[in-house]
C-alpha cells in the first residue's frame, strides 16, 4: 500500500502514476487518483488489480495541476472499485487517501455522521466525512477541520486530503505510517517511500507522528495537532552510483 501526491505540476498525473508504480512492491489490491487543474475541473478514477488497469482507465482530460493518488492493501471493506481511495465527502468538497487502520470509526461514525450516506465500507471513508462535517458544521478551513478531526482519532495513518474550494493546497497528516514530503523546482510532492518520487527530486522533508503538512507548490508548513508551528530542514538522498 502507498501514497503519492504532487502540488504544482501541469503533468500531475503522469507523475501520480510513475509514483504508484514504484510503490507497487508495498503490495495492494486497488488502487486511485483524484487530480484537480484548479480551475474548476476535477477527476477521480480508481480501479481493482494492477496499476494498468487504472492507466487504461485514465483519459487524456483528466490532467491537474495538483492530485493524490493510493495503492490500497485492504483492512476494512473488501477490495473493490467503491472501497478503492480515494474517498470522498457527501458534498464532494474534500478528497481523502489514507494508509493504516482507523481504530475507533465506528464509534466517530456513530457520533457525528449517523444521518451520512456512505459510499464504501471503510474506515477512511468515515474520516473524509468527519472533515467534511466539521469544515461545514463549524464553518472551518480544510486545515481547521483536519486537526479538528486528528485529535478525534485513534490508529495508524499517513493522510493526504485535498478541498476544492483550495485546489492549490495539499494537506497532510501522520501517525505509525509512513509519510515524506518532497521539495521539487517549481512544485512539491508526497510519497510513502521517496524511491516513488526519486525521479523528481533528491531533496526531502520529514513528517513526524502528530503532525499535519500543508503543501503549495512553493511552500511547506508543519503543525502540530494543537496548531503550533514546527520548523523542520530538508535533506538529500545520495544516490548510489
Ligand atoms: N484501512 C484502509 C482501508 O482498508 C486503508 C488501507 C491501506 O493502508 O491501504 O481502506
Amino acid at each position: 500500500c502507498g501514497i503519492v501526491g504532487v502540488v504544482g505540476n501541469p503533468n500531475t498525473t503522469e507523475i501520480l502514476l510513475s509514483g504508484l508504480k514504484k510503490l507497487e512492491y508495498r503490495g495492494y489490491d486497488s488502487a486511485g487518483i483524484y487530480v484537480n487543474n484548479q480551475e474548476g475541473h476535477d477527476a477521480l478514477i480508481k480501479r481493482t488489480g494492477k496499476i494498468v488497469n487504472l492507466q487504461n482507465a485514465i483519459t487524456n482530460a483528466d490532467q491537474g495541476l495538483s492530485g493524490i493518488g493510493h495503492t490500497r492493501w485492504a483492512t476494512h471493506g473488501e477490495p473493490s472499485q467503491s472501497n478503492a481511495h480515494p474517498h470522498f465527502s457527501q458534498d464532494r468538497r474534500f478528497y481523502l487517501v489514507h494508509n493504516g487502520v482507523i481504530t475507533n470509526f465506528a464509534e466517530l461514525k456513530q457520533e457525528y455522521l449517523r444521518d451520512v450516506p456512505f459510499q464504501s465500507d471503510t474506515d477512511t471513508e468515515v474520516v473524509v466525512q468527519l472533515i467534511a462535517y466539521f469544515a461545514s458544521t463549524e464553518h472551518l478551513n480544510a486545515q481547521q477541520a483536519l486537526q479538528k478531526t486528528l485529535q478525534l482519532l485513534e490508529g495508524s495513518y499517513a493522510f493526504a486530503l485535498m478541498d476544492r474550494q483550495e485546489p492549490d493546497k495539499l494537506f497532510i497528516a501522520k501517525n505509525k505510517s509512513p509519510l515524506l514530503i518532497g521539495l521539487a523546482k517549481g512544485f512539491n510532492v508526497i510519497c510513502s517511500d521517496a524511491l516513488a518520487m526519486l525521479d523528481q527530486t533528491n531533496t526531502f522533508m520529514e513528517i513526524h507522528d502528530g503532525e499535519l503538512g500543508v503543501l503549495t507548490k512553493d511552500h511547506i508548513q508543519l503543525f502540530n495537532l494543537e496548531g503550533q508551528t514546527i520548523e523542520r530542514q530538508s535533506y538529500k538522498v545520495e544516490m548510489d552510483a
